[in-house]
């Protein structure tokens, strides 16, 4: 078995000069597999993929297909068919808005998400409840970021149509009791639908085992390239819902008036596909298969203790979110007394340490914990205890940049 370091000469990016890549839960780095893999199609295969009847045009939609097992196989989907590609995340959660979410939610029901959720799991579930003149009831965590038994049973009812949870924050890195949810969830007739964003990078999905109805994710998070993402949906949901966008590929037969749609999945993938986006996205699942989950998860809770041990000892600063780094999923956001947020990304980018600063696309949930913005580093297998303690280095000295005392 190889070490988890070897894994760090696949990536040029990180090794190119001395910077300190700290933001992965906005984006990851992609290795040279995916980045071969991507070069390859288009050197190799490129035609328009799903129409051609000619020997390229059939390898791009072989590669294309091939690349939608990978993924059914990789989340334990029943069938290739409940996997659609999207762009993004974002996509696929307005995706089941727009196409589940209008037909099925009406005047008096309720959609219950959480108060941590990423503005893509918020907007598209607003935008129903207004269009229906129905509810929309926040789910809200403990200190630690814990959504409660008592809350979720409390706010999930008969009333409820949809649940859309995501399964880690991406500003706590607590993991929602998903599984749980899904069960009360079901009891009360509502379906669920998990935003996978944060999760998939990091742990073992499988959808059938925690039971979701839908679930969405962004190739760009765990190593594959951006532009591709995915919505898993259980097929018997999937097909009696209406197209969400419409044009090519996506028809079986169209008059002047009418048209009748493709079967699944092709029925919600209008037009001409990224196709070299999920060549990507299925090398880049290839290549965190190789290197396991167990493993993943090891490293990022070593170097997530490190960190959170280093911080503690700067009395100025404030972690959000559990005490336990093994609950942190990689993430830790913070503030320090006294210093802006984007400062302290702006004097850290000075030691090339990279980080994120601002609302972290979570404004509800700043408003919940009473901050305007935080800071927030976010490692993955392929950091190192040496960056982190390059970045506890840099850290120590920001106040200090800011015209505090040493
Ligand atoms: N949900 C969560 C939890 C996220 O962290 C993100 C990305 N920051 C998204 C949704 C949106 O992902 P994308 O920008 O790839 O659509």
């Amino acid at each position: 078995m190889a070490n988890i370091g070897d894994y760090r000469k696949d990536f040029d990016i990180l090794n190119s000069g001395d910077y300190v890549y700290f933001d992965n839960a906005a984006t990851s780095q992609r290795p040279n597999q995916v980045l071969d893999a991507i070069s390859n199609f288009y050197r190799t295969a490129n035609a328009n993929p799903l129409r051609g009847l000619y020997d390229w045009s059939i390898a791009a939609t072989d590669m294309y297909e091939d690349s939608r097992r990978v993924v059914a196989d990789f989340i334990g989907a029943a069938t290739p068919e409940e996997i659609i590609f999207t762009r993004n995340t974002s996509e696929s959660l307005n995706l089941v808005a727009y196409s589940y979410g209008l037909d099925n939610v009406s005047e008096g029901d309720e959609v219950v998400i959480s108060v941590m959720e990423h503005h893509s799991n918020i907007l598209p579930w607003q935008m129903v409840c207004r269009k229906k003149n129905a509810k929309l009831v926040y789910l809200e965590p403990d200190e630690e970021g814990v959504i409660s038994k008592e809350e979720y049973e409390s706010k999930i009812t008969d009333r409820t149509k949809v649940v859309a949870i995501g399964h880690v924050s991406n500003v706590m890195g607590v993991t929602n009791p998903v599984k749980e949810i899904v069960a009360y969830a079901k009891s009360k007739g509502a379906i669920v639908v998990v935003d996978g964003a944060q999760s998939t990078p990091h742990m073992k999905i499988n959808v059938q085992d925690l039971g979701a109805d839908f679930f969405a994710f962004s190739g760009h998070k765990m190593l594959g390239p951006m532009g591709i993402g995915v919505l898993y949906g259980r097929k018997e949901l999937l097909e009696n819902m209406s197209p969400f966008l419409t044009g090519g590929e996506m028809i079986e037969y169209v008059t002047r008036t009418d048209a009748t749609y493709a079967e699944l999945p092709h029925k919600f993938e209008a037009g001409t596909v990224n196709a070299s986006g999920a060549v990507g996205l299925a090398e880049a699942i290839r290549y965190l298969q190789n290197v396991g989950f167990e493993a993943i998860e090891a490293q990022e809770q070593k170097l997530t203790a490190l960190l959170m041990e280093g911080m503690s000892k700067l009395p100025y600063i404030k972690i959000y979110g559990s005490k336990d780094p093994k609950k942190h999923c990689g993430i830790v956001t913070f503030t320090i007394d006294g210093v802006h947020p984007h400062d302290i990304s702006s004097v850290l980018n000075d030691d090339h340490v990279c980080i994120r600063a601002g609302h972290h696309c979570a404004q509800p949930l700043m408003q919940f914990i009473g901050e305007g913005s935080t800071a927030r580093a976010s490692l993955y297998f392929y950091n190192t205890e040496e960056e982190v303690k390059i970045f506890l280095e840099k850290l120590a000295k920001v106040r200090e940049v800011m015209g505090y005392g040493a």
